[in-house]
């Protein structure tokens, strides 16, 4: 049997789905399990995973779309650049994303220069081929902050520089556990972004908060396996820390892109989408690299406008915190879909909205 269907084997699948029936029956309480990570929906909702589950044990994305959480004041500097004659270089998740008075897709049919690239060396490249001003709009979690550090350090052109939106979910993990709507019993964390970080990242927010997490993988065994591990934790009354993927992810991570983001970036707070202001959640460029920030090279004035009022009524926020689920919108399926969407969490291919329409949520 190859690696891959290994870890999609429907024997293997089965006798961990009966193991957490049992533990379910030796916690006898309902368990809300939270993840971080829309590939982790992704995956849960392709296979089906929720319909095997046992009575009782529930799964909900948390905020892991980094194009979902990212503000739409961000999204509005970014358009601002564009409109303003810059080069304004992004990953195709953010292209369709609505600022407040449109995005950058909108702003580019109106004759802005947007270009859609696929790491943050492409959007280098292009700066080195361009006499304009390029800005790099840079967005997501450890994962992509890695490369962009990495690219800061390598000394790119005099004409690029970086809107920074990245951000860092562990503190964003700390307020979804504080918000009184949310009853989450413990989490399943994010493989990839582990990689970078290591697992041990989530000693301290076990201890401060006496929930167990998980770092889990990306096929069907790997979350039925991290599942597992939570629900053995919470059998037991414990609030441990496991590593379920560890093909992938070690204690100490990639302590080289550890390195380059500690020097690249400071962490600040910020909004992110409809969630909260979240301290230390938000990377923004160290005072050394600040001849590359964007925000201190240009007067990045967004033009002033109302919000949609469709736009009002988007429940992303509240789905990215977990606390409802997209078939509770309105809108969902009817006046916003993938191909004119309303909120960030059906544009993305890790936002919830998207998976759940494509491969249907809860069942
Ligand atoms: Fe927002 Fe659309 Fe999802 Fe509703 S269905 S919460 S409008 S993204």
């Amino acid at each position: 049997m190859s690696e891959d269907l290994k870890f999609r084997d429907p024997d293997a699948a089965e006798e961990l789905a009966a193991d957490l029936e049992e533990l379910m029956d030796r916690i006898d309480d309902p368990v809300e399990i939270m993840h971080v990570c829309g590939s982790h929906e992704q995956v849960i909702a392709k296979f089906g995973l929720r319909s095997m589950l046992p009575e009782g044990l529930s799964i909900t994305m948390g905020p892991g779309c980094p194009v979902c959480v990212t503000d739409m004041p961000e999204v509005d500097e970014a358009v601002a650049l564009a409109e303003d004659g810059k080069v304004v270089a992004t990953y195709g998740d953010m292209f369709r994303v609505p600022g407040t008075r449109k995005s950058l897709a909108d702003a580019k049919a109106a004759g802005a220069s947007v270009e859609v690239v696929y790491s943050a060396s492409e959007a280098v490249d292009l700066a080195a081929e361009r006499d304009e001003e390029v800005v790099f709009f840079a967005t997501g979690f450890e994962t992509t902050a890695a490369p962009t550090a990495a690219i800061l350090q390598t000394g790119p052109p005099e004409n690029f520089s970086v809107l920074s939106a990245h951000k860092y979910v562990p503190p964003a993990m700390e307020v979804v556990a504080e918000m009184p709507d949310t009853d989450v019993d413990g989490f399943l964390a994010a493989g990839h972004a582990a990689t970078i970080t290591g697992y041990g990242l989530f000693e301290e927010f076990v201890d401060g908060y006496d929930l167990p997490v998980v770092v889990g993988g990306f096929e069907p065994i790997d979350v039925l396996y991290g599942l597992r591990k939570l629900l053995e934790f919470l059998a037991e009354g414990e609030d441990g820390l496991a590593n379920a993927y560890p093909r992938c992810v070690t204690r100490e991570g990639n302590e080289a892109a550890m390195d380059a983001i500690r020097e690249v970036f400071d962490l600040t707070a910020g909004e992110w989408r409809g969630i909260a202001d979240i301290p230390d959640a938000n990377f923004v460029l160290s005072d050394a690299y600040a001849e590359y920030d964007a925000r201190e090279r240009f007067d990045i004035e967004p033009v002033e406008g109302d919000v949609d009022p469709l736009t009002e009524q988007c429940l992303c926020g509240d789905i990215m915190a977990g606390t409802t689920s997209p078939e509770e919108c309105d809108l969902f399926g009817d006046e916003c879909t993938p191909s004119n969407p309303v909120g960030a969490c059906m544009v993305s291919d890790e936002g919830t909205c998207k998976i759940h329409l494509e491969y249907g949520g809860r069942p």
